[in-house]
């Protein structure tokens, strides 16, 4: 007899992740107190007191917003004219574009994934992901009854590992004749690597050559786009190198207003096609304005008011720049106590160049063990495939400093415990 559920969607159970262990923080926080705890589980930006950023260059903006402004619907399915625009400007200033773009509203970052992926893969078919990367692009590919290839993200030297990522494109290449990529720079999360121009303008190159075979899609992730240390020009300067893609090779950024403008409950995103082609850019435009409506219909009006807001006004652009530049800042100091300390006491990371995240290298068998020895210290963590990822974002100072040297001793304590059990064995 048939069940409720269709077929498809069977099975499917989120498990861990950042959101699952918030309850879990909470509740230890009701127990001992928000002193006692390390809650380093969230990508959301807290200031030293603990309090989410929220800045007041966005936030009286849209606090002044009529109220049928933030009651009505959207312009248009692909978003509002205004906002569209304000992305464009946003996403590539200081690029000389030599490309087209084409610009869609999304529900967020993830709404933008998800409608690329979507419309850039039939079932059955590969995403390619990094091996270390964000949890929900493997959930998107169960979404939509995909399959996962993963390339190395790191080579011996700790670059971006362009021989791994060229001989999975090449597999999945010969194998079914297209190719479609997940890049996540700058700010890579979960590790912090954010990768040279250099290694862009390989990328591209290789791709340029791999599209002489079938259609290539890069999705360049850049939800952490705003928050390099970079100056905001500095950070896209690598987008130089889009000027350079073949007609057969199709960008996607896929753009979030929820770590570059802290909305991350207004649900505003979007997703923007590179091309020098306009053909494709015409295709992309009305497969994902078809998804949209399909799915969320139009996204949050009042939310899309956000960018032109800020961008129209150059004092309120000055405030947004100098609330942003102090939090900044604050980032890196936090990964600099974290980095030295980790040095100190010999905590391995994976590369880090900037961003919200760094990440510890544990082996495989051991990460269940060391996330739980954390726990029973009350410090929360969120488990990679190869690593137990710290949110340097949500940590006041007084938290990350000593916290390397309580990883180690949790990490050589299960370590020293698993070599007993061997011998005992
Ligand atoms: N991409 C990455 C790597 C992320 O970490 C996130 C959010 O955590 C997103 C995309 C999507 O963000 P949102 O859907 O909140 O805009």
């Amino acid at each position: 007899m048939k069940g409720f559920l269709a077929d498809h969607s069977k099975g499917k159970e989120i498990r861990g992740g950042a959101f699952s262990t918030v309850k879990e923080v909470k509740e230890k926080i009701k127990e001992v107190g928000e002193e006692m705890v390390i809650d380093s589980t969230l990508g959301v930006l807290f200031d030293e007191e603990r309090k989410m950023a929220t800045f007041a260059s966005v936030w009286d903006g849209y606090d002044s917003l009529e109220r049928h402004q933030k009651a009505g619907y959207a312009e248009a399915m692909i978003g509002n004219k205004d906002f569209l625009d304000a992305v464009d400007k946003w996403v590539f200033q200081g690029i000389e574009k030599e490309f087209y773009t084409s610009i869609i509203a999304s529900a967020g970052g993830s709404g933008a994934l998800s409608n690329t992926i979507w419309n850039y893969l039939d079932e059955g078919e590969t995403l390619l992901i990094p091996e270390i990367c964000w949890g929900a692009y493997s959930l998107m590919a169960q979404e939509f009854s995909l399959k996962v290839g993963k390339y190395m993200l790191f080579d011996e030297k700790n670059s971006f590992n362009l021989e791994s990522f060229f001989e999975m494109a090449e597999e999945v290449m010969r194998k079914e004749g297209k190719v479609f990529a997940i890049i996540n720079d700058p700010c890579h999360n979960p590790t912090g690597y954010t990768m040279s121009s250099r290694e862009w303008e390989k990328l591209i190159e290789g791709v340029n050559k791999l599209s002489e075979q079938g259609p290539v899609v890069i999705l360049n992730d850049i939800a952490y786009l705003d928050f390099s240390f970079k100056s905001l020009k500095e950070a896209r300067g690598y987008m130089e190198v889009f000027n350079n893609i073949s007609e057969k090779v199709l960008v996607v950024q896929t753009f979030s207003l929820s770590k570059s403008f802290t909305c991350y409950g207004l649900r505003v995103g979007a997703q923007i096609g590179i091309s020098k082609n306009k053909g494709v850019l015409e295709e992309f435009r009305r497969a994902n304005e078809f998804s949209c409506r399909a799915k969320w219909s139009n996204v949050s009006n009042g939310g899309m008011e956000v960018i032109p807001h800020i961008m129209n006004s150059r004092n309120i652009m000055k405030s947004y720049s100098e609330e942003r530049d102090g939090f900044i800042k604050l980032v890196r100091e936090r990964s600099e106590i974290f980095l030295a300390e980790a040095k100190t006491h010999d905590l391995p990371l994976y590369k880090y160049v900037e961003g919200f995240f760094v990440t510890i290298m544990v082996d495989k068998d051991i990460i269940d063990g060391i996330h739980e020895g954390l726990k029973a210290r009350n410090i929360y963590t969120i488990k990679q495939s190869k690593g137990i990822r710290i949110a340097l974002c949500s940590l006041p100072k007084r938290k990350v400093a000593g916290l390397a040297e309580k990883i180690k001793e949790v990490i050589d304590e299960k370590v020293m415990a698993d070599k007993k059990l061997k011998c005992a064995v």
